[in-house]
């Protein structure tokens, strides 16, 4: 609702909260953003009336920088880095993340802070080349991976990296995590290794954008994972937990000195229908 503009306040009495509502409304109380009361004034709290791009005239890309609507991305980043942060999946400055924002513009995280205690005014909006358009702070060195997986995969709306221990032991040791597990995962993540280059070059960027068209987890050999949604942030970060908890359990399965049980081809045939369903890619869709 928020996200269209509409008033929470006409929230349905019978409406159940999630914990991630109940934040973000919470969040927009004491920052006091409040939403607009339909046919009043509500500037800015719902999307731009025309797709942004970077070639929208610098006004109009300040005026959306510092809309209420603009806001709400940024708490969102804001509450995703607390998450990395607080589920140790970020060290240091370490970890970013971006949603697209227009044609070819996107917000993101600055670099050199730590993901937990990022501030909405913190964040910087760039365009798909990696200039700072807006922001008072640097973006991060590693935003170009970012937008070359939205460039190359147009379904990609949102991205996050971080260096989770468990997934990016996989990614240093460049095992891929075994298949056939767990449902979850099957489900909802497509994992592929990409070759190590230094962090924030044009060519780690390019290696990760070569398996976006069919993985949306991609572990990023002796760095850590990146990950993208068609949904929403919060959807990225979700592959995150998703893949973290998967690698830490078949770590475990592998130590109990039996050979781990399977799900079965017919089986994963059933998951990967789900899978298709829900509009997340997969190299296996239509193998025998
Ligand atoms: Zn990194």
């Amino acid at each position: 609702m928020v996200r269209n503009g509409q008033d929470v306040r006409n929230l349905p009495a019978d409406a159940i909260l999630t914990p991630s509502a109940r934040d973000l409304l919470l969040e927009m109380e004491i920052r006091g953003i409040k939403p607009s009361v339909p046919g009043s004034s509500g500037a800015g709290t719902s999307a731009p009336a025309k797709t942004l791009s970077s070639k929208s005239s610098p006004s109009e890309l300040e005026a959306f920088f510092n809309s209420p609507y603009c806001h709400n991305f940024k708490l969102q980043i804001c509450d995703i880095g607390r998450r990395l942060w607080g589920r140790a999946y970020v060290d240091g400055n370490g970890g970013n993340v971006a949603i697209r924002v227009g044609e070819d513009i996107a917000l993101c995280t600055p670099t050199l802070v730590s993901k937990g205690f990022m501030k909405p005014e913190d964040m910087c909006l760039v365009d798909f080349e990696a200039n700072q358009l807006l922001g008072p702070k640097k973006r991060t060195s590693e935003i170009l991976m970012h937008l070359q997986i939205m460039k190359r995969q147009p379904k990609a709306v949102a991205t996050v990296h971080c260096h989770p221990p468990y997934s990016t032991g996989f990614a240093v040791a460049g095992v891929a995590p075994p298949t056939c597990m767990i449902p979850e995962f099957e489900v909802f993540a497509s994992v592929a290794i990409a070759p190590y280059r230094t962090p924030g070059t044009p060519e780690m960027g390019q290696l990760v954008a070569d398996l976006v068209d069919t993985h949306n987890v991609i572990l990023m050999a002796n760095h850590g994972v990146v990950s993208w949604s068609h949904n929403n942030v919060e959807d990225a970060y979700f592959k995150m937990e998703i893949l973290e908890s998967y690698c830490r359990t078949i770590l475990v399965a592998s130590q109990l000195g039996r050979t781990p049980n399977i799900i079965s081809p017919a089986q994963l045939k059933d998951l990967l229908k789900i899978k298709k369903n829900l509009g997340i890619p997969d190299p296996r869709y239509g193998r025998k």
